[in-house]
């Protein structure tokens, strides 16, 4: 039996906590001054403080997390994702204090980190890599040269870049050379490294990424893919497994999964992660990054596949044997949707935080909700605005999406702002419906501005069902 500290909140901690004890180990949790009675402590076994009132002082404090992890007698440490997950010095620190890193080793994390280096990683792999620069770029002159040969729109990318953040595209010479020193100094303020790559930015392309688990002893699996394009701001906010664009295509789905597994091989890769692909129009995928965590959207390979994601990489990260033995025993079955809820307006998709002061939800089969979600807990501007994820398991993708849509009907929270409403418009909506969207999609569709609309239908139908109502209670009186 070990002792597991999560550091990490919201979630992810609870779902790392419910793993932790499933499989007979301790969950130990952090609670600090800026969120006093965090849900996810009801799923740990202790609770630690962590001091400070933000989260360079709490979350992202090593120095901190190392004194607790002594102190405590901790064995195992599960980083969650975001904070430091993929943070090469935090997973060196405790593999030199002897405590085990639930994620992979720390060269994978370093290689893998920078997108950059996992560039040419891949390319030296026989993957296929985005055309543009493999490594940074030093100047606007240089980008410019690159740009000329490959073709505009080109993409800025910081190298060390993450959460959608750090990129810009340049449509000509003239937009290439202003942005170049302005993406140069937002790489250094945001991730404290300005290397900037620069590489053809792919036109209505799909955001396809395939789940990688693998063990201690050179095995590695794949958990089929996942398609991610209805992105705001290049970030996810709902997910679907199998990929309705992939579709029956199986050659294309067993060459893309066959790749992810290639290059996870090539950087010795030893437990959950996922290779990132952007696909063309004509199916051609190109490696983006790999993410070397557990990722947030995990939960519909969990659904899609049976695998339990998060237990089988702590026992990877233990040396314990997987749930499971061959490739041939990971299937997918049916289909899983997952709509990110998050504290922020649903027209303007951005972050609303407040009190929660009614919380309610009452779920059919098919549903799961992985969230942090309490009566009375506070978002506060400090934290990501994600709050939950309503995840839908179906016989089909018409059946998911109908018991998502279901679902979101159910879901109540009231005092903040929630995107549910958002949600609603683009599970209805016809271009989403027919599996038909690239990431271009919300910048084209626009679902934010159909959410007034929804609203306003939606009223209607409930006075016309009230009515109804009132009109067969007249007619029994
Ligand atoms: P995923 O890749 O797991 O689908 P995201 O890319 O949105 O999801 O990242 C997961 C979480 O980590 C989000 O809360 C995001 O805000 C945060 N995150 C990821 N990378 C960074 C980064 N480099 N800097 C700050 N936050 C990040
Ligand atoms: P992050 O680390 O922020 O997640 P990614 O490289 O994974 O960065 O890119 C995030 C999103 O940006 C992708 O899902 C995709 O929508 C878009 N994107 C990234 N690179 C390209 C590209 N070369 N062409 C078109 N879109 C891209
Ligand atoms: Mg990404």
């Amino acid at each position: 039996m070990k002792k597991v500290l999560i550091c990490n909140r919201g979630e992810i901690a609870i779902r790392v906590a419910m793993a932790v004890r499933e499989l007979g180990h301790t969950a130990v949790g952090f609670w600090t001054d800026n969120e006093k009675e965090p849900a996810h402590l009801e799923y740990c076994d202790q609770w630690v403080h962590l001091k400070g009132s933000n989260n360079t002082e709490t979350y992202l404090n090593m120095d901190q997390i190392v004194d607790i992890i002594k102190e405590h007698k901790i064995d195992a440490v599960h980083p969650g994702y975001g904070f430091l997950s993929e943070n090469t010095t935090f997973s060196k620190r405790l593999e030199d204090l002897g405590v085990i890193f639930i994620g992979p080793h720390a060269e994978a994390i370093h290689k893998m980190g920078d997108k950059a280096i996992s560039k040419q990683m891949a390319k030296d792999a026989g993957v296929p890599v985005v055309p543009g620069s493999t490594g940074e770029i030093d100047s606007a002159d240089e980008a410019a040269t690159i740009a000329k040969d490959i073709g505009y729109p080109v993409l800025l990318k910081a190298v060390a870049g993450g959460g959608g953040k750090g990129m810009r595209v340049c449509m000509s010479e003239d937009e290439l050379s202003k942005n170049f020193e302005a993406v140069r100094r937002e790489a250094l303020s945001s991730f404290g490294n300005p290397g900037v790559l620069v590489e053809k930015f792919i036109l209505n392309p799909h955001h396809i990424e395939v789940q990688i688990i693998a063990d201690r002893k050179g095995n590695v699996f794949h958990c089929f893919e996942r398609e991610c394009s209805v992105q705001r701001r290049h970030q996810k906010i709902v997910e679907e497994a199998p990929s309705p664009f992939i579709g029956t295509d199986e050659e294309l789905r067993s060459n893309i999964c066959e790749t992810a597994v290639k290059l996870a091989k090539a950087v010795n890769y030893n437990s959950a992660g996922t290779v990132e692909f952007i696909m063309g129009e004509d199916k051609s995928f190109y490696f983006l990054e790999m993410n070397t965590r557990i990722q947030v959207e995990h939960p519909i390979t969990e659904e899609i596949t049976g695998v339990d994601l998060v237990a089988n990489m702590v026992k990877s990260a233990l040396g314990d044997d997987f749930d499971f033995s061959s490739q041939d025993e990971i299937k997918i079955q049916g289909h899983a949707i997952e709509c990110r809820i998050c504290a922020e307006d649903p027209v303007s998709m951005l972050p609303a935080p407040g009190l929660i002061n009614g919380f309610e939800t009452t779920f059919g089969q098919g549903i799961r909700f992985d969230h942090c979600i309490y009566n009375g807990l506070e978002i506060k501007p400090d934290f990501d605005p994600m709050i939950g994820k309503l995840i839908a398991k179906g016989h089909s993708r018409q059946v998911a999406i109908r018991k998502v849509s279901n679902a979101l009907d159910n879901l109540n929270i009231e005092g903040i702002k929630v995107n549910t409403e958002l949600h609603k418009v683009i599970l209805r909506e016809e271009n989403f419906v027919a599996g038909n969207y690239t990431t271009n999609y919300i910048s084209e569709i626009q679902p934010q501005n159909k959410v007034e609309e929804n609203l306003s239908d939606e009223k209607i139908v409930e006075t016309l069902l009230a009515t109804e109502f009132n009109m067969a209670n007249e007619s029994v009186l």
